[in-house]
């Protein structure tokens, strides 16, 4: 097939790799190559990317920059301590290139179905994360606003390990992400926008050199809200069809593993959408669960079920979040 996929995020770099083997591909990214930005906190689990690249000859262990062994939760009256599984920060930028090294992938090129829609291309494939700028548009679409510094702390950082901090209602929540020496990312996402507010605070009493910021919301309706996938020939992976875990905002493998499902069911686009909507199922419930407690309706009682599913589905993955699951931290969390 002669296939376009649009957006070199961490899943159209993925997709213009994987499918190179196979088909005739063009990677689009309307970013500049000297001024590429993978936008997020860049953390994950070492184990599942280490088990999702080896497939491709590339060895996840030598993109990490930080290696977690806990993550404080700062809940104001109690810090909680989460051993963490292999939760670490790595060099998303690096990686994403390199998945597009040798591949057909063109930057600053702002693709609209207008220029590729009539290129000749047998598939599309929109992997333009929260734009979602070839699919339809949603009737009901929920983003998550956030902000984030990356910053330079001199003699030293705030913290030498990851750290949270949920917000109430569990609306979002600021966090510090440990990189490469002595340099970490402060971000804030909060649904009542109050995001700039918290990071500004944080980095008010723990000053350092502000390198960059970025801001940029995330998509929080899970795939079951996010239909269609697919439309004439173009298909959507990744963000742009809500593959972010809902109670984390963590979209680096939920994307990487839509795009796989789509390199193994093409082009039976309706075995990927079955596909999809199983393996996402749970993104779902979890994010019926969030949006009661935002929206002030939670009832630990009434929705224990959805708690459960929950916690049951984390501690049955510890190692592909990267971190111990204990009901009691989640209890905690939830309840504030
Ligand atoms: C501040 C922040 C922090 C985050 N931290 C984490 C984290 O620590 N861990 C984690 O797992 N997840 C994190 N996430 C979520 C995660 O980054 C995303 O869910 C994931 O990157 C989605 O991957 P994607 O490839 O679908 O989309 P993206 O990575 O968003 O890639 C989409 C690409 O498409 C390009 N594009 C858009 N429109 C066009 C167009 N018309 N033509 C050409 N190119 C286009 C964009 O420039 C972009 O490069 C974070 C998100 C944010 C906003």
């Amino acid at each position: 097939m002669k296939i376009a996929v649009v957006g070199l995020g961490v899943a159209g770099s993925y997709l213009l790799n994987r499918l190179s083997e196979q088909h005739e591909v063009d990677g689009y990214e309307r970013q500049p190559f000297d001024r590429f930005n993978a936008v997020c906190a860049w953390g994950t689990s070492r184990h599942e990317l280490g088990k999702i690249l080896s497939p491709l000859g590339i060895s996840f262990e030598q993109y990490i920059l930080h290696d977690g062994k806990y993550m404080r939760v700062d809940l104001g009256e109690e810090m909680l301590e989460i051993p963490l599984k292999g939760l670490v920060t790595f060099d998303k930028h690096q990686l994403e290139l390199d998945l597009v090294k040798g591949q057909r992938a063109h930057f600053g090129v702002k693709a609209t179905p207008d220029s590729i829609l009539n290129d000749g291309y047998d598939l599309v494939v929109d992997a333009t994360g929260n734009h979602r700028a070839f699919l339809p548009k949603l009737s009901q679409d929920f983003f998550i606003p956030c902000i984030e510094y990356k910053v330079r702390y001199n003699p030293s950082p705030p913290t030498d390990d990851f750290y949270i901090k949920p917000f109430r209602h569990d609306s979002g929540y600021l966090w510090y992400f440990p990189l490469e020496k002595g340099n970490g990312y402060v971000g804030a996402g909060d649904f009542f926008r109050k995001h700039l507010e918290f990071a500004d605070e944080y980095n008010r009493n723990h000053p350092g050199e502000i390198i960059k910021k970025i801001g940029r919301p995330i998509r929080f309706t899970p795939p079951r809200l996010c239909e269609p996938f697919y439309q004439g020939k173009v298909v959507g992976v990744g963000e742009s069809i809500g593959t972010i875990f809902p109670i984390l905002g963590e979209g680096i493998i939920p994307s990487l593993e839509c795009a796989e499902i789509l390199c193994e069911t093409l082009p039976d686009l309706q075995e990927y959408r079955d596909r999809v909507l199983d393996h996402f199922s749970i993104f779902y419930e979890i994010y019926r669960l969030v949006k009661l407690k935002i929206e002030n309706r939670f009832n630990p009682i009434r929705h224990a079920n959805l708690l459960m599913k929950t916690y049951r589905y984390m501690k049955a993955r510890e190692e592909r979040f990267g971190m111990t699951i204990r009901a009691n931290d989640l209890y905690k969390i939830i309840r504030m």
